[in-house]
């Protein structure tokens, strides 16, 4: 077996220099800035009022070019790559994920004009939301929608047509689009006064007989549109950023708002959004269990737990923690890989993207447990950050795109598909995602008692 030094030179686990700034950058703005707003904060009941108190620190944050830094530099975004972006990422994620992920969410708003606007429609929005000399712009993107019957989000993509799937309707209308109906969870949506964000991405069904896979679009909702108001969510972590549901009652928002090239194809842009951010959720973790490991590795070398000598000799101690750092070792690693692989592919990743974020978040919420195992009753101290870690870390699985319903179905779609190559992303190898790669598990049994609701939503 021979080598030559070419092939060799892809890997290579330093970072350069310009990484290690963005790295450092980070470092410095999450323990200098951000951590002293992080506990007033997050016990704050009030979400909206949760929210403003972070005000400062992302005027802080926009001010040192983060809250945009993963836009394009043509339109004024800091043009980080995506390794770059996990790098600064998991550094905000160890201080406070709920803050870090109003700063992804920014991304999931505006990314997606980047990839399929018209050219007037990335110079508007997006040259707006890196020149505002407040730093307080804002974007949300809203895609979730809210319990009930018909009701949720995992099944946006499903096959069949209005009531199921995304119930946001837009009609054509003239020169608008008339939008109804409610979304539910988005983050950012409401702005820091509760009234709306600068702008809001919102998913929406522009064809209501047609299924998930050709009915959905992607429109540019305005602050200030009459006919869309926001209610905040209470939340048990991620306090720090804020859910919302909107109501959209006949709001009518300019035609020339749609953005073009996702006419009929908004589940690729949920697709194609979940496996930009799944790294990002993944490296979350990452920072979370770090946060978790670093705090219970300092507790166990200095308190004894009424034995003569740190706990950190007892032999359990030093192996789960062991363990501990091993995961999180591993899922930083493969969050990096995650990360170069979206970069090397034109921002697509869906496989990649979706098998990494359920792998770290689910992993990683186990470590963060382990750690308050290791520290024992004086993890559910409030007083300590045990149980925010905690609570944070559980967010994780569930949140941006949940693991069960709507990760897994995507991976479950790719590995199905007829031609898929099993060694595709050991060999960096581009996985085209598809539209027959969707609709994967969405249409439960028709028939028995667990048919039951499919046929009272099912309209012919
Ligand atoms: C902090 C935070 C920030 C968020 N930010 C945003 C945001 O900015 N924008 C936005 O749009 N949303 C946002 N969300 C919502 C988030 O993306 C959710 O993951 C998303 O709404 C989907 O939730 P779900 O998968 O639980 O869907 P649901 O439709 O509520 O599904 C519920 C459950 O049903 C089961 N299930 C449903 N369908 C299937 C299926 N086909 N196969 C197997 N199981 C199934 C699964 O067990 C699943 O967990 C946020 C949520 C949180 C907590």
């Amino acid at each position: 077996m021979s080598s030559d030094s070419s092939t060799s030179a892809g890997i290579n686990f330093t970072l350069s220099a310009d990484q290690k700034k963005v790295q450092l950058g980070a470092r410095d703005f999450a323990e200098n800035v951000l951590a002293p707003v992080v506990r007033e904060a997050d016990r704050e009941p009030d979400p909206l009022k949760a929210f403003q108190l972070t005000k400062p620190a992302y005027v802080e944050a926009y001010k040192r070019g983060i809250a945009f830094c993963m836009l394009p530099k043509e339109y004024g975004g800091g043009g980080l790559t995506n390794i770059e972006l996990i790098l600064a990422a998991e550094e905000i994620c160890a201080v406070d994920p709920g803050f870090a992920c109003t700063v992804l969410v920014n991304g999931l708003a505006l990314m997606p004009v980047w990839y399929w606007g018209t050219e007037q429609q990335k110079k508007r929005v997006m040259q707006a939301a890196t020149s505002d000399p407040s730093g307080e712009w804002i974007a949300g993107y809203a895609a979730s929608e809210p319990p009930g019957t018909p009701g949720g989000t995992a099944n946006f993509d499903t096959p069949l047509p209005h009531p199921v799937g995304i119930g946001v309707t837009a009609r054509f209308d003239g020169d608008s689009y008339v939008l109804n109906g409610r979304k539910y969870w988005p983050c950012n949506v409401a702005g820091w006064d509760g009234r709306g964000a600068n702008i809001n991405l919102v998913v929406v069904r522009t064809d209501p007989n047609k299924g998930g896979t050709e009915g959905l679009s992607a429109i540019l909702v305005e602050r200030g549109t009459p006919g869309v108001t926001y209610n905040l969510i209470d939340t048990f972590g991620h306090r720090l950023t804020p859910n919302s549901e909107i109501i959209f009652e006949n709001a009518r928002v300019p035609a020339s708002n749609l953005v073009e090239g996702t006419l009929g194809n908004g589940d690729l842009l949920i697709n194609r959004n979940f496996a930009w951010s799944g790294p990002v959720a993944g490296i979350a973790a990452v920072g979370v269990a770090r946060a978790a490991y670093e705090s219970a590795l300092d507790w166990a070398k200095t308190y004894t737990a009424g034995s003569p000598h740190p706990m950190i000799y007892f032999q359990n101690v030093g192996y789960v923690l062991g363990d501990v750092a091993a995961r999180i070792e591993a899922c930083r690693y493969f969050c990096w890989k995650a990360a170069h692989y979206i970069d090397q592919h034109d921002y697509h990743g869906e496989l990649i993207g979706a098998l990494n974020k359920t792998y770290c978040t689910e992993t990683l919420l186990d470590s963060v447990y382990k750690c308050m195992q290791v520290v024992g009753v004086n993890s559910a101290d409030r007083k300590h950050m045990f149980e925010k870690f905690l609570r944070e870390a559980a967010i994780l699985p569930i949140y941006d795109g949940g693991n069960f319903g709507m990760q897994r179905r995507r991976v479950h779609g790719v590995l199905a598909s007829p031609n898929f190559n099993p060694r595709a992303l050991m060999d960096d190898e581009y996985v085209e995602f598809t539209k027959e790669m969707e609709t994967i598990d969405t249409v439960q049994r028709p028939e028995g008692p667990a048919g039951r609701p499919q046929e009272r939503l099912t309209h012919a």
